[in-house]
């Protein structure tokens, strides 16, 4: 059968063993030998015992752990020529011809890459005499399948990443537990949650938790946004409402460009309305904790459609992403979706709102 290998990359993010283990499985199952890469595309350049088989029984019981369990990282080797050709060699000797990705925008552009070179790379090893000429003409074409892993929700052409919804939940649980201890001393609570590109977390959240005020990358502020947040705050305490809670996006700016942050947020509302104000950053519990069942679900789903992709590859067939569209799973060219993504990011860093939200919509999916 053929040979894949499933890897984890970049930041983790809650259901990626889902995912693993869905590949793994259903890789299995069609009769594919299936490999895991440990520590991301170090694993891969180092080879050894970081590429092990997998087994049916060997991803049982992680389905439901946070981060990953065969491990990521960053790897500077990978971003040259000679590491690819290490990893390049370490794939050939074991008989592996695809590959499932799993990580960010980063994460893909560098399996793009590898596809991109991977025939130069072949020659390469059979002229110093690494491969044989069997070899080489078994093992010229290399296929890619990514999905993505990330908790922002920040990638092109998906409705969600992995990992979104089980942060959403992390940030939900920490809000509802805050406004307990809030409305004891009638305080108001300033959130600080991830997304440094992409106010989906800070949005939805918003949304999820009866939040007096928001602030998202997405949206610039009014410049007297100190007054208007104040006189919103206060109309709520008159009304009845012991606490407050804002949630400010990491990414989030206001008119000039500079960083609206959580301290920010809470001297206008000591100086202003001598309230008891407190900061909480959410930081890195967003992304711990065990996935939700939409993630593991999700996960499965898009795991299986990867092996599917894999199976169905054709010499020239390009590398693709699996993304959710609506509640459909379905294939995207993996290239655009990494370079709309990156171009979003350019304009939101450049506040070019209306070309971040245009290049981001959904509708590039259909
Ligand atoms: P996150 O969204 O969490 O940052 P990411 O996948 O974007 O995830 P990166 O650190 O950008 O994370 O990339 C992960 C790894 O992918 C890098 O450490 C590097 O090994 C590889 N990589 C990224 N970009 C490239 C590239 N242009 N060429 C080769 N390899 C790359």
């Amino acid at each position: 059968g053929r040979g894949i290998a499933v890897f984890t990359s970049g930041g983790d993010s809650q259901g990626m063993n889902a995912a693993v283990r869905a590949v793994v499985r259903f890789g299995i199952y069609l009769g594919a030998k299936v490999y895991f890469i440990k520590e991301g595309y170090q694993g891969m350049v180092d080879g050894g015992e970081n590429i092990v088989e997998a087994t049916w029984s060997s991803v049982s019981g992680n389905l439901h752990k946070g981060g990953t369990i065969i491990g990521s990282a960053r790897c500077k080797d990978f971003r040259v020529r000679e590491g690819r050709l290490k990893a390049a060699r370490n794939l050939i000797n074991r008989g592996i011809t695809n590959l499932v990705v799993i990580g960010g925008d980063g994460s893909l552009t560098g399996a793009n890459l590898f596809r991109h070179e991977w025939s130069s790379l072949v020659d390469e090893l059979a002229e110093k005499g690494v491969v044989t000429a069997e070899a080489k003409s078994k093992y010229s074409n290399l296929y890619i399948v990514g999905m993505v892993g990330s908790i922002d929700n920040d990638f092109c052409g998906t409705d969600m990443t992995i990992g979104t919804d089980s942060a959403l939940h992390r940030i939900i649980e920490s809000i509802d537990a805050i406004a307990a201890t809030a409305y004891s001393h009638q305080r108001t609570f300033i959130m600080e949650v991830m997304g440094r590109h992409c106010g989906f977390l800070a949005l939805a959240a918003s949304l999820a938790s009866e939040a007096d005020y928001v602030f998202i990358p997405e949206w610039l502020p009014e410049a007297d946004w100190p007054s208007r947040m104040c006189k919103k705050l206060s109309s709520e305490r008159e009304a009845g409402q012991r606490i407050n809670i804002i949630i400010v996006s990491e990414g989030a700016v206001d008119r000039d460009g500079n960083t609206i942050t959580s301290e920010m947020v809470k001297d206008v509302v000591v100086k202003n309305l001598h309230q008891d104000a407190r900061i909480t950053v959410l930081g890195h519990v967003q992304r711990g904790g065990g996935p939700s069942a939409f993630d593991r679900v999700l996960a499965c789903r898009m795991g299986a459609e990867a092996v599917l992709a894999l199976m169905e590859a054709e010499a020239e067939t390009e590398p693709c992403v699996v993304s959710l569209d609506g509640n459909q799973v379905i294939r995207l060219p993996l290239m655009e979706c990494v370079k709309r993504t990156q171009a979003v990011s350019k304009a939101m860093s450049e506040q070019n709102w209306d070309v971040a939200v245009q290049l981001r919509g959904r509708s590039f999916a259909r």
